[in-house]
């Protein structure tokens, strides 16, 4: 083995991973006077890097891709968004299981997904900490609404979220800043969901459009999925790592991918073990306590390596229960063209990504549905700024050439409107990742396996989300493009879901690169496409036509519920306080502590969850228990 350099330093918290729950925890502990090192594995982020308002023709292909695949719709990578990530990662492998589906989306960099994430912020409900107790599926949760209640409250305030007091059960008033004004497609949306008894309101965005702690107010540029300049929407880089970088409190070491946690003969941890990426060096750092937040799988995947003759199983797993639980977000999506929006003067849509969404409206009446739990829809629409990927797909629609050709684009262009259900996915024995045995990434590090499997509850789900995205649209009269494809299908008009980031083809994330061959390690780009977020179904999809075209699984890039926390250390690797039952140094911040997927997107949660994990973590230090 390579030598190790260690440090002789002895670090009060390692935290590994900068993304939501990473940036969390570094952020208020340091705000407490704990000192922090955080490990991350891709590099620093340069603000000057973001290309939030970089004009099309400034770069190459105009964004379009190297292939031109932003015209034909298909994934072109993040070639036009300053960000670090996708379902390929060089020299990192992933495999996943024979008869199972999955991608995995990781971002390498400072602030993880989070720079360019779609920000949609959703508290859980009240009864979505219990599903066990409500419906006798899946597991719950060994806190309650209330106990989070407050860390919720907190990163509101912290990070400024829009929204408005609507007082819903399913969708829990927050601490909110002023919404932006509904567009037209909005007001279209949100009459056509009154006429089918369905309530939308304000969306819940990570934006502030308030001054806040010396972050200016939004300025609409609709561009957030490519960072924001002015900070004003949440990244944990710019929001949470960069101010307590300036308490002197924490020290970053970037480009370190941590490959194990070193225990010592009681079982503590006492260093994390990681490669220097720039020289491919094996260091050591040491610490009192470390917190894993590298997000959920990878979280999973550094505690099942690390491996010790008290921790056969991994640390933290004598339960087992280590990678299992996976959970993503169900996805469907489906859009129309509205010909009220036909030759309609152009306005200056952008905001910041969609205004409106509706929370689930059926939460009280699931006697009467034949699937358990439910769903949110995301509302897409405008016109964007004129960029890549053909005017929001219009060019699609539109065949021929000279002047009728320009005006039908001009009058097709901002006349598509796109509704994604996000919807809850119940726990279950067949979805979970796992060590695969003979692959290792370019280190020499474990990969891991993926196992994935949708049941009738999600699949019913999706069957509802086509019924009511179809009354929906058709009674605003939009002409439903690509009815019941692959949540909207190749070639469909796009569809702008706030989560999804602005459509295919715009300047936004393209989130589905190439996915893995089944039983492989992931292909290279571009084969086999997986389209966007929820915009194709898996191969089980394909060969079955009775099965509704549901998202593959990790599509929507939600993953969560791997090392989950619980009361009982015979089936949970954490406590209440996302503490590890059996190593009482040891702490997992990020989306794993899940015990259930809501249909709420997961990171306000993480941020909740983290915040409230490093406040039990600081008043642990100071008491000398860890
Ligand atoms: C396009 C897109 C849109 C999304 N939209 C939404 C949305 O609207 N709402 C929502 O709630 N969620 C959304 N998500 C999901 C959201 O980004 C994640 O829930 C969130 O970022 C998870 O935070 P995290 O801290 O767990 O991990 P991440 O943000 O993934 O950060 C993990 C960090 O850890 C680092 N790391 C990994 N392994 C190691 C290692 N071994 N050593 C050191 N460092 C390591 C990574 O480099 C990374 O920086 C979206 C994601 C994408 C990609
Ligand atoms: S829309 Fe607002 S929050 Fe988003 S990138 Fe532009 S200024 Fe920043």
């Amino acid at each position: 083995m390579a030598q190790v350099t260690s440090s002789t330093t002895v670090h009060d918290v390692v935290v590994v991973g900068s993304g939501a729950g990473g940036g969390t925890v570094t952020n208020v502990l340091a705000n407490m006077g704990v000192s922090v090192l955080l490990l991350e594995a891709g590099p620093m982020l340069n603000i000057a890097d973001l290309k939030e308002h970089m004009w099309p023709y400034n770069v190459p292909h105009r964004g379009a891709g190297p292939k031109g695949q932003a015209y034909t719709n298909e994934p072109t990578g993040f070639t036009y968004s300053a960000t670090y990530g996708g379902s390929q990662l060089d020299g990192e492998p992933y495999t996943v299981a024979p008869g199972s589906d999955f991608s995995w989306f990781r971002s390498r960099i400072l602030g993880g997904r989070t720079n360019h994430y779609g920000r949609v912020t959703l508290r859980l409900a009240d009864y979505d900490f219990k599903p066990y107790t409500t419906d006798s599926l899946g597991f719950d949760w060994p806190i309650s609404y209330n106990d989070l209640a407050p860390y919720y409250d907190k990163a509101e305030q912290f990070i400024g979220v829009t929204g408005s007091i609507e007082g819903i059960r399913s969708a829990p008033d927050g601490i909110f800043n002023p919404p932006g004004a509904l567009k037209a497609h909005d007001v279209l949306v949100q009459r056509a969901c009154a006429k089918n008894g369905i309530r939308a309101v304000a969306a819940r965005q990570a934006v502030t459009t308030v001054a806040r702690n010396g972050r200016p107010p939004c300025h609409y540029c609709g561009q957030c999925g490519r960072g924001c300049t002015t900070a004003s929407n949440y990244a944990s880089s710019y929001v949470q790592i960069f101010p307590a970088m300036k308490t002197g409190k924490v020290q970053v070491i970037a480009n370190a991918m941590a490959r194990e946690l070193v225990t010592d003969a009681s079982g503590k941890v006492t260093a994390v073990s990681y490669v220097d990426k720039t020289d491919g060096s094996e260091k050591q750092v040491r610490c009192r306590s470390v917190v894993l937040a590298a997000s959920a799988c990878e979280s999973a995947r550094l505690l099942l390596n690390s491996k010790s003759s008290q921790h056969p199983q991994g640390l933290a797993n004598s339960s087992g229960k280590v990678g299992r639980y996976l959970m993503d977000t169900v996805g469907y999506s489906m859009s129309a063209t509205v010909p009220a929006l036909s030759g309609m003067p152009h306005y200056n849509s952008d905001g910041y990504g969609s205004h409106l969404y509706v929370p689930w409206w059926l939460w009280d009446k699931h006697k009467d549905l034949n699937f358990a739990r439910g769903y949110h829809i995301e509302v897409g629409g405008g016109y964007g700024m004129p960029g890549i990927g053909s005017f929001q797909g219009a060019v699609n629609r539109v065949e021929g050439y000279g002047i009728p050709m320009k005006q039908a684009i001009r009058d097709n262009y901002g006349t598509s409107i796109g509704l994604s259900g996000r919807g809850e996915m119940i726990p279950n024995e067949d979805s979970y990742c796992e060590v695969d045995p003979e692959v290792k990434d370019r280190w020499g590090i474990p990969v891991l396996r993926f196992h994935w499997k949708w049941s009738d509850h999600e699949l019913n789900q999706v069957r509802h989300m086509q019924q009511t995205f179809r009354a929906i649209l058709e009674t605003m009269g939009g002409q439903i493009a690509a009815p019941g494809g692959r949540g909207g299908g190749r070639g469909a008009a796009p569809t702008t879901a706030m989560d999804t980031g602005p459509q295919p083809g715009s300047q936004a994330p393209q989130t589905g690169q190439a996915g893995p061959q089944t039983g492989l390690p992931n292909a290279p780009a571009g084969q086999p496409a997986t389209g966007g977020r929820g915009q194709r179904a898996g191969n089980a999809a394909a060969a079955d036509p009775n099965r509704p075209p549901i998202s593959r699984g990790g599509a929507i890039i939600h993953e969560v519920g791997t090392v989950r926390m619980g009361d009982d250390p015979k089936t949970s690797p954490l406590n209440k306080f996302c503490q590890a039952h059996e190593v009482k140094n040891l702490f997992v911040a990020d989306g794993a502590p899940f015990v259930s997927n809501a249909d709420k997107n997961p990171t306000h949660t993480i941020i909740a969850l983290a915040w409230r994990t490093a406040e039990y973590l600081a008043e642990e230090l100071r008491k000398g228990n860890v």
